[in-house]
């Protein structure tokens, strides 16, 4: 087959890839000339197949890191006002963080926390295919390697095919430290849903109680919960671990014991991806400026994926523009 050509090949149909592949998309329209021709590749044969299909859907503002948070404030604020999914604003009380009592937004919690009503839960999987749509997008096609084709181009050979390609976007999720060459350690972390249950009601907020390391909100009656375990794994091993639903009935007995007793009924095993200081990476890779990261968006993905997208666009468009010169998010910092 011969070689594709085009001026972006963007690696990964997660948000990460969908969102700088939409913002791409937005910020090229009305400027003149040749649109640019992007192109996402995906091993997997649908979007989301990993990090972004395996999340707790949560938009939640409130960020340690204030670069991230930044991301998260604006990603957040695209999210509530747009149409680009369906979003819940349910509130979310982040406990330990502030003095609002937990029982006044909803009856069995207990605790003292912040009390933030912008937060709220969103339709990821909607998300996705509307920055998805109308995008070429080709399936079940892995990037293996890639050639010098020329200082201005990269020969991208994939399991179904080749490209020459400008740039090469990595936005591979938990192999993005393998594909780009950088220090990203992928941490497992389960999440557990249960049946319904009588007393939970679909408008509860969500709980973040950031004291010990438990969240929980309403789905399909029940509730999903989460004991915010982090264990290192290579990309793609989703190995449950049943010591983790031991933890997360103890924290649950201590926290929040008006819950009552939980079941589980399903559980499930996601990947979070972060580099050393954890904190995102997107521009240019120093080594190589045919190279362009988007990664390390670690459990903060979702809520930022608007301003992600956003951010990696305008760098791609305006290498030199000072947005670029002052990039609190530049992988340079990495290598
Ligand atoms: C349990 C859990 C809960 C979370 N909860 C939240 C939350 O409530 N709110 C929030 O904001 N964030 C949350 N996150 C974080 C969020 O899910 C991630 O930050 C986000 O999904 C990362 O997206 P991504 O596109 O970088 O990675 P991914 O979604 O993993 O996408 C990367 C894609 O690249 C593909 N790929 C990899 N290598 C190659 C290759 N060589 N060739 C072709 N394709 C390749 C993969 O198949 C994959 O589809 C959570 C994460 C987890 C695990």
């Amino acid at each position: 087959m011969e070689p594709m050509d085009c001026d972006y090949l963007i690696v990964g149909a997660g948000l990460a890839g969908a969102s700088t592949a939409y913002y791409l998309t937005q910020q090229c329209l009305g400027r003149n000339g040749r649109q640019p021709r992007i192109v996402i590749v995906e091993k997997e044969p649908t979007p989301g197949a990993h990090s972004s299909g395996r999340n707790a859907a949560l938009i939640r503002r409130y960020v340690e890191d204030p670069a991230v948070a930044a991301l998260a404030e604006r990603g957040a604020d695209v999210l509530v006002r747009s149409e680009l999914a369906e979003f819940h604003a349910t509130g979310s009380m982040l406990v330990g963080l502030g003095d609002d009592d937990a029982s006044e937004h909803f009856p069995t919690a207990t605790g003292r926390g912040r009390w933030c009503p912008g937060d709220g839960v969103i339709d990821v999987a909607g998300l996705l295919s509307t920055y998805l749509q109308g995008q070429v997008i080709h399936y079940e096609a892995e990037v293996r390697e890639w050639h010098d084709a020329g200082s201005m181009a990269l020969k991208v050979v994939t399991s179904t095919g080749t490209f020459n390609t400008r740039l090469l976007v990595n936005a591979a999720g938990p192999w993005a430290g393998e594909l780009g060459s950088l220090p990203m350690a992928a941490l497992n972390r389960h999440l557990f849903a249960t049946p319904p249950i009588e007393t939970v009601a679909p408008d509860w907020p969500f709980v973040w109680d950031l004291e010990c390391g438990l969240y929980f909100r309403p789905e399909s009656g029940g509730l999903l919960l989460c004991a915010c375990d982090e264990t290192p794994a290579p990309p793609g091993v989703y190995e449950e671990d049943p010591q983790v639903a031991i933890h997360l009935a103890d924290l649950l007995r201590d926290r929040q014991p008006g819950l009552g007793e939980i079941r589980i009924m399903q559980s499930w095993v996601g990947q979070r991806t972060f580099a050393p200081d954890r904190r995102f990476a997107i521009g240019y890779d120093p080594r190589d400026r045919r190279i362009f990261h988007v990664a390390g968006l670690g459990g903060h993905g979702v809520t930022t994926a608007p301003a992600v997208g956003a951010l990696a666009a305008e760098l791609l468009l305006n290498p030199e523009s000072p947005r670029a010169k002052d990039n609190p998010f530049d992988p340079g910092r990495l290598v």
